[in-house]
């Protein structure tokens, strides 16, 4: 998509200000983490990239993903069970939806929730500086696949 595209330039050019060479590596992974498809964890990105660059290392997919949080370009989203995943496409806070049967994450486009914030602010007279808004849910694939008890958060 275009827009994977450009969020990859971007990433690539940011990067590249801040004096970091871009290796084939590195930007196997920021190609990843451009779309960030499903929300991958640190874990998820080094299997995607792995067949392409067996000689990468999972900290070095960690030092990445490290650096773009600490310069605001990546979204980290951390769960209970010690494991985190991340959006490097939409690196601001957003609404997510989350299978607790197989962990996808999507990102939800519902536009009375993006008001929720500003709401809060005027109610309460606080300036709202992140939020974080997660559904829970079973994806329609988990709901056909399923035929036990499905798993609960
Ligand atoms: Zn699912
Ligand atoms: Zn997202």
């Amino acid at each position: 998509m275009l827009d994977d595209q450009n969020r990859l330039n971007d990433l690539i050019t940011k990067l590249r200000e801040r004096g970091c060479r871009i290796t084939p590596q590195r930007r196997a992974i920021l190609c990843v983490l451009a779309r960030s498809d499903g929300h991958p964890s640190v874990e998820q990105i080094y299997e995607r990239i792995k067949p392409d660059f067996p000689m990468t290392s999972l900290a070095t997919v960690y030092k990445t993903v490290t650096l773009l949080k600490e310069m605001g370009e990546v979204l980290e989203l951390g769960f209970g069970d010690g494991s985190n995943r991340y959006d490097g496409s939409k690196p601001y806070p957003h609404p997510h939806l989350i299978c607790s049967h197989c962990g996808k994450i999507v990102d939800l486009q519902v536009p009375v929730l993006s008001e929720i914030p500003e709401q809060v602010g005027q109610e309460t007279g606080y300036e709202i500086v992140n939020h974080r808004l997660d559904f829970f849910g079973i994806c329609p694939r988990c709901q056909q696949e399923s035929t036990g008890p499905l798993r609960r958060l």
